[in-house]
Parts: structure tokens; C-alpha cells; sequence
């Protein structure tokens, strides 16, 4: 079965509207992207769309209450809801530099949760 699905490409600042046909998890048509990475960016959004994930962690006696965190990698979008809870669960304690490893290996994925933002 067809299914037609809308894209915007979010690789550059151009923003191009791609308009794909998927037939059994594969595409099969594509239009409106203007260079390869579009097609690079639709196909693994077909096949597991993958997130940067941005939160904040408690912190414990700091100068802050919170520290921003960030995946250092994309992240499977569905595990999102998952991340957050374990990022929620989570009381860290200062100080903590910038780019600080908060998790490491975070779900087994080698990816890791680090501070944007140092806190003392
Ligand atoms: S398809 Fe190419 S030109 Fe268009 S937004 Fe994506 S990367 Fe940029």
C-alpha cells in the first residue's frame, strides 16, 4: 500500500517542502528536495526518525535549581517520553562544567546526556 506523506528537510536553512510515496517502508517517489541530503534526511525519517533530546536536570545545593541538558547525539524520536522521565527522576551535584557527561551511554544507545550550562 501507497501512503503519501510531507516532509520539511531541516538539514539547512532552505526548509524544502519534500512530498515522498512510502510503499511498504520504502520510497518510492520524491519530490521538492533540491540537493541528496533531503533524500537522506526523508529516508531515515521514514525508517526511525531520530531526535536531538534538550531537558533539564535538578540540581541539589547549586546556584541553580536545574542544569540545561542535551543528548550529545540524536536519539530515536520514540524513546523520547522514556528519556525524559529518567531525566526527571534525576538530582545531580554541582559543580558541573559545561559539556559535563550528566548520564553516559545513556539506554545503552552510546549516546550521552551533557550540560549546556555550567552550575556551582
Ligand atoms: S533538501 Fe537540501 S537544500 Fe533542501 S533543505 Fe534539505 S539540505 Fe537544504
Amino acid at each position: 500500500m501507497t501512503e503519501k506523506r510531507r516532509f520539511i528537510c531541516t538539514i539547512c536553512p532552505r526548509g524544502c517542502e519534500i512530498k515522498v510515496e512510502v510503499d511498504n517502508g520504502r520510497i518510492a517517489k520524491i519530490s521538492g528536495n533540491q540537493c541528496v541530503r533531503g533524500l537522506e534526511y526523508v529516508r531515515q525519517e521514514v525508517k526511525e526518525p531520530m531526535r536531538i533530546v534538550m531537558s533539564v536536570v535538578k540540581v541539589r545545593g547549586g546556584d541553580l535549581p536545574t542544569v540545561s541538558v542535551k543528548t550529545d547525539r540524536p536519539v530515536p524520536k520514540r524513546l523520547i517520553p522514556e528519556i525524559m522521565k529518567e531525566l526527571a527522576d534525576l538530582e545531580v551535584k554541582p559543580p558541573i562544567k559545561i559539556g559535563e557527561k550528566i548520564i553516559e551511554n545513556l539506554m545503552g544507545m552510546n549516546v550521552n546526556v551533557v550540560a549546556t550550562r555550567p552550575v556551582k
